[in-house]
């Protein structure tokens, strides 16, 4: 079966739902096409005690603010998983699920969305699939004789479940700083940074990573030289949980080991630690397979981007990712401009093309 719209939104995340809250306010036909059973994209898989680094308030898409979470300043992603469940239903988006996007073809004028259920024929598509589906493990020797249970921050749930063990947690941002505290007071945790951990100031949340990206657009806006965007702050925001267990003396970071052995680690000096389990919260790359077969690749994974549109393919946009497709793209408060941007560019083209 073959369907046509103006735009297919490939990802109903967060990012997914701001481009059509942007379409409909244009006026343009959409469908937005998502992989999972239910709503809230990357958000429902969080680690049980993972809280937003930014209060409420400056964690909301376009339209509707985030309301406040009872007894809670940083909200969890239950809260969020509700927020975006409510938001779809409010605004009316037009979300088919579970559709998974196998392929984008060129069909002459026309983008051709292949997916498992059948095929859509579009002007303009909207990639926001997000990075969560693609989790990066870096190549360390002997990840393969490691007897241990290894595993990546997507399959991390709670701390009961290394319950007195010997935990490695490997990774010096978010992620691997939050995991770490939270396995800090039942387990044997050794955490290992890449190079030294860098906390923000403990006054500093997702606000001030937010104004250091408003600034940025400006500056890039205005046409001055490139500025450090979010990550020119520091690397961790001490939300309360990592603070606590800072402050207890039971995050201390030591420097990459150079191997895993069958029973652990070993730095270069040849000091080891014995492991039950390894994880690993190094990151994310971004989940854009589908787009293969347009042949858009660029250096790291990356599509080269102008803003959130393709350079060699005008008629699709990417969104969420990372700050390469627009400063605080992969945050909720931030996706919000970039997808206003997207939508206006593409009622443009559909517009010039009439
Ligand atoms: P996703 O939430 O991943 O949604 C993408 C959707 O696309 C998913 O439903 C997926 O199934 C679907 N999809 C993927 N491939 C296909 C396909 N081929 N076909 C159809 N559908 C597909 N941001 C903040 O603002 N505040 C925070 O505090 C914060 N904390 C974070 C903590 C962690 C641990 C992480 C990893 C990120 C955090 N972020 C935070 C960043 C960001 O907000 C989230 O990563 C968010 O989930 C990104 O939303 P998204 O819509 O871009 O992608």
């Amino acid at each position: 079966m073959t369907n046509a719209t103006h735009v297919v939104v490939i990802g109903g995340g967060q990012a997914g739902l701001a481009a059509g809250y942007h379409l409909r306010r244009l006026g343009l036909d959409f469908v937005i096409l998502d992989a999972q059973a239910g709503a809230g994209g990357a958000w429902q898989y969080a680690w049980d005690s993972l809280h937003l680094f930014s209060p409420a308030a400056y964690s909301s898409l376009p339209g509707r603010p985030m309301p406040v979470q009872t007894g809670e300043v940083y909200p969890d992603a239950v809260h969020v998983v509700d927020y975006l469940t409510a938001y779809e239903g409010r605004y009316e988006l037009p979300v088919q699920r579970p559709v998974r996007v196998k392929g984008v073809h060129r069909d002459g004028q026309l983008l051709r969305v292949e997916t498992g259920s059948g095929a859509w024929l579009a002007r303009a598509v909207i990639s926001a699939t997000g990075t969560w589906w693609r989790p990066f493990l870096p190549a360390v020797p002997g990840r393969e004789v490691f007897r241990g249970r290894q595993l990546h921050t997507v399959e991390y749930r709670k701390p009961l479940d290394f319950a007195g063990q010997r935990v490695v947690v490997v990774g010096g941002g978010n992620s691997g700083a939050q995991i770490a505290a939270d396995l800090a007071y039942d387990t044997e945790l050794t955490w290992v940074t890449q190079r030294p951990p860098r906390f923000l100031a403990d006054d500093i949340d997702g606000r001030a990573l937010f104004d250091v990206a408003t600034a940025r657009r400006r500056a890039l806006d205005e046409g001055s030289a490139e500025t450090g965007g979010v990550a020119s702050l520091g690397d961790i925001v001490a939300v309360p949980p990592v603070r606590e267990a800072r402050d207890a003396g039971l995050l201390k970071a030591q420097p990459m080991f150079t191997r895993l052995t069958a029973g652990g680690v070993e730095w270069a000096d040849g000091t080891s630690a014995e492991a039950d389990a390894v994880i690993w919260c190094t990151g994310f790359r971004p989940a854009l397979s589908h787009l293969a077969p347009l042949g858009l690749r660029g250096a790291r994974g990356h599509i080269p981007t102008i803003g959130t549109q393709a350079v060699d393919e005008p008629r699709l946009h990417l969104l969420g990712y990372g700050d390469w497709t627009g400063p605080a793209s992969a945050t909720l408060i931030g996706v919000g401009r970039p997808a206003r941007g997207a939508a206006r560019q593409i009622a443009e083209l559909l517009a010039a093309e009439k």
